[in-house]
């Protein structure tokens, strides 16, 4: 048995002057979404990335937030939509679930899995690279 309060977190805003908000403080997923941390870790990322790059600190906020936004609220999205099928409320469902689980397996419908249950692949994750030191 696992029992828990399940949210996700929606702020208006995750800047304000100076102080910033990462990881789950401002695009909490859920464990339904099942890559909080890695969320966390990614939006740190993009965040020193736009930093450095930005000629203010508030220009940098806005950027981070700009950018990084539009990632968690489709990971949000992809999470409520698989609540029903990440927590069966019926034994059928979750004998279905299991069925759908073997099937799994086979090229192509892995790939369509993974997608419906993360959310569409995302650009801005995908060109996530090295932070340029400064000076270079
Ligand atoms: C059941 C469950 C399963 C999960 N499974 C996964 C998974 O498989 N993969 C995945 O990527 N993510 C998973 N997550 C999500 C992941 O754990 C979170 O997204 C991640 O830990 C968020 O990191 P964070 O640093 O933003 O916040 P946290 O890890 O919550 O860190 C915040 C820290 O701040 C501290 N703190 C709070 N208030 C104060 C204060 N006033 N002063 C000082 N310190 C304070 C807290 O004690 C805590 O240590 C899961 C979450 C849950 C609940």
């Amino acid at each position: 048995m696992y029992y828990d309060h399940v949210a996700q977190v929606e702020m208006e805003r995750w800047s304000r002057g100076r102080t910033v908000l990462v990881g789950d403080a401002c695009q909490a997923v859920s464990l339904l979404a099942g890559q909080g941390a890695s969320m966390g870790v990614g939006g740190s990322f993009v965040l020193g990335e736009e930093l450095a790059r930005a000629g203010s600190v508030g220009e940098g906020l806005e950027r981070y937030e700009r950018r990084w936004r539009p990632v968690v609220e489709e990971r949000q999205r992809a999470a409520r939509r698989g609540t029903s099928w990440f927590l069966p409320t019926t034994s059928g469902r979750l004998r279905l679930r299991r069925l759908f689980l073997r099937w799994s397996a086979l090229p192509g419908v892995d790939r369509w899995v993974a997608t419906s249950l993360s959310g569409k692949p995302s650009r801005v994750v995908k060109d996530l690279g090295p932070v340029a030191s400064p000076g270079s």
